[in-house]
């Protein structure tokens, strides 16, 4: 009986104290062109693609580090934002996924990558359903607008 029932730490590796930021909370754009920071800022595209839309990395910054071995870039205190804007601190909402979608340029690692057309900057939350998930505890389809098309 310590007193530190419940207590949980988080224990990392050192880092080296060199950190390169990538993107900020509410800023998604980087004049770096370098192609780790293009790497990077693809990567943020591609979760908020594959995320469906409702997931953006903010803040996104790192330390160059050897992982496994090998020359490495090892992120740390990412924020995220989310739909229901619940995910911690720095969440902000859907102003901050519109954020994402207003500011972000694609790059060339993007564009190798196809996702300007696999997973366009658009936000699109009338297709709610977002047809993967079959069911949807039946609330209420496209708030107002169009709806009907049932295809993808
Ligand atoms: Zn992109």
């Amino acid at each position: 009986m310590t007193g530190d029932e419940g207590v949980t730490w988080l224990v990392e590796p050192k880092r080296p104290m060199s950190v390169t930021k990538f993107s900020g909370t509410l800023v998604h754009n980087s004049r770096r062109k370098d192609t780790c920071s293009q790497t990077v800022l693809a990567f943020a595209h591609f979760v908020f693609g594959f995320s469906k839309q409702t997931l953006v990395f903010a803040d996104l910054q790192g330390t160059h580090s050897q992982v496994k071995g090998r020359d490495g870039l090892v992120l740390f205190d990412v924020m995220t934002h989310t739909i229901d804007g619940n995910s911690g601190m720095g969440d902000f909402g859907k102003k901050g996924i519109q954020t994402f979608v207003d500011q972000h340029v694609c790059n060339s690692i993007c564009k190798a990558l196809g996702l300007p057309k696999a997973m366009p900057l658009s936000l699109d939350y009338s297709e709610e359903a977002r047809h993967d998930d079959d069911s949807d505890n039946g609330n209420s389809a496209a708030g107002g607008g169009d709806e009907g098309d049932e295809s993808d």
